[in-house]
């Protein structure tokens, strides 16, 4: 599949959203004026945030185990406790000693101040606003009338985000599954683990060999720390973290989380820009859901679904030559451009490996795996739709083109339904990531963006190391 796009060939159309009371530009506000009062939340007086305030009390119902500030004596405790555990991590360091914990009063004055709804969880808001803001900067730059949508978060247990517009009303809002947060997190952890990085003086020693992951393949600890991941995530548990991030990992985690967010949230936003009918149900397709759609309606959905991921996909690879490419201070942090740049490819590689952890829990069984016919079908198919949406407008005159005469879908298509699977969407990604490689930076740049792709196979390779077991533990207890 070979696909060019580029974000100049998408149409730009003014979005006619309305800078509102957006949390995020009054994060930026806050930081210049006196805290706003304690315990006052936005949804009281906003509609789009009494909205998603809803959707969060429908999907707070049953998970009283998802933790959320709310400003007790407890909570303070528990972030107290937390910020003293992260500096106990280095306690040789003497320039970083008791840095967390001193940041304890400007914390919880920050937390302290007014939330989104009740239900916000502030460490996820944050991170939204910080990728949000990212992604709306890029957008900007073709369209300057982009304004940040509302955002916010839901507890649910899968990597799902969506788009929508507050109904009766033009507000559009973002919501995402806070677990895309801890599982792109855990998981980057997990990856980052089995590429063996040092920091030696004032270099850094990376072996590209797999030396250190054949060893880590037949270590039992390693296996199982990986094997909890996933079945935090197949039984929609809190995912939580089994380990510890090595010291030098953390900037690396840090980027590669901007990298998987920016693009989570560029998909959904590209919906908003783009003017997508359909808009999301969900991020990340099962397998096999059954529709009654048509196939024109087939097409669409599966055409926007393509669009906005290349979408995101530039806009991710703009991040990461703009944030993660630059030569002022010859840090790390400026070599990161090409290890970032492969963010869009890693969530649908590790998206794939999750949604079958979770089918094998559920089926005691691996998922059907399709015959080669149908993935080239399916491609083709994923391919012509994806070109169809790309010629729904006109880009000069900015008019919609008459529809054209459409094929039908393939019996294979129709019978996955509304949704491309995640697989088709990474070959996508990966056609890009492949297809607009920028003129590398340095050897630096280059060795670290191998890193990324090493991640990625590590943990395809542990997934099928794991999943044998899996299926022989959960086909006896479903016989059971
Ligand atoms: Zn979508």
């Amino acid at each position: 599949m070979s696909v060019y796009l580029c974000l100049a060939m998408l149409p730009s159309i003014a979005v006619a959203d309305p800078l509102g009371p957006n949390f995020c530009n009054m994060v930026e506000d806050d930081q210049t004026r006196a805290p706003s009062n304690p315990g006052h939340f936005l949804s009281d007086s906003e509609h789009a945030y009494g909205y998603i305030e809803g959707l969060q009390a429908m999907a707070w119902q049953n998970k009283p185990d998802y933790p959320h500030w709310t400003g007790s004596t407890e909570d303070r405790e528990k972030l107290r406790k937390l910020l003293e555990d992260l500096d106990k991590r280095d306690p040789g360091d003497k320039a970083t000693a008791g840095s967390y914990a001193a940041t304890f009063d400007a914390m919880v004055k920050r937390l302290s101040r007014a939330m989104p709804t009740r239900y916000e969880d502030p460490n996820s808001i944050a991170l939204m606003c910080t990728a949000g803001r990212l992604v709306e900067a890029e957008i900007v730059k073709d369209v300057p009338a982009f304004d940040l949508p509302y955002l916010g978060t839901l507890p649910t247990p899968t990597l799902n985000a969506m788009a929508r517009s507050v109904p009766g009303e033009t507000t559009e809002f973002v919501v995402v599954n806070s677990s895309l947060f801890l599982f792109a997190h855990e998981l980057g952890k997990i990856g980052l683990a089995t590429v063996d990085i040092e920091a030696q003086g004032d270099k850094i020693a990376i072996d590209t060999s797999d030396a250190l992951f054949n060893r880590l393949r037949k270590d039992p600890d390693f296996l199982v720390r990986t094997s909890k991941f996933f079945e935090d995530y197949a039984k929609q548990r809190k995912i939580v973290a089994h380990a510890r991030p090595r010291a030098f990992d953390d900037h690396l985690l840090n980027a590669l989380d901007i990298g998987l967010e920016a693009f989570v949230i560029g998909h959904e936003f590209a919906h908003i820009v783009l003017h997508h009918t359909s808009r999301d149900r969900d991020a990340i397709s099962g397998f096999g859901q059954q529709t009654s759609s048509s196939d024109a309606t087939i097409r669409k959905l599966w055409g926007e679904e393509a669009v906005a991921d290349l979408y995101s996909t530039a806009i991710v690879q703009r991040i990461a030559l703009d944030k993660f490419r630059q030569s002022i201070n010859g840090s790390i942090d400026d070599e990161l451009g090409e290890f970032v740049r492969y963010a869009p490819v890693l969530f649908f590689q590790w998206s794939e490996q999750a949604d079958v952890s979770r089918y094998v829990f559920e089926h005691g069984a691996a998922p059907p795996v399709p015959a080669e016919k149908d993935r080239s079908a399916i491609l083709g198919f994923l391919s012509s739709a994806l070109d169809a949406q790309m010629k729904t407008i006109d880009t000069t005159t900015m008019r919609p083109l008459p529809p054209r005469e459409e094929e039908s879908a393939p019996p294979i298509v129709r019978k996955i339904g509304d949704h491309p699977p995640t697989w088709a969407r990474k070959m996508l990604v990966q056609d890009y990531w492949q297809s607009h490689a920028p003129a590398p930076k340095d050897e630096a740049e280059i060795s670290l963006g191998a890193v990324a792709v090493a991640m990625g196979n590590h943990v395809e390779s542990l997934w099928s190391d794991i999943q044998p077991l899996w299926i022989r533990i959960e086909s006896n207890t479903l016989e059971k």
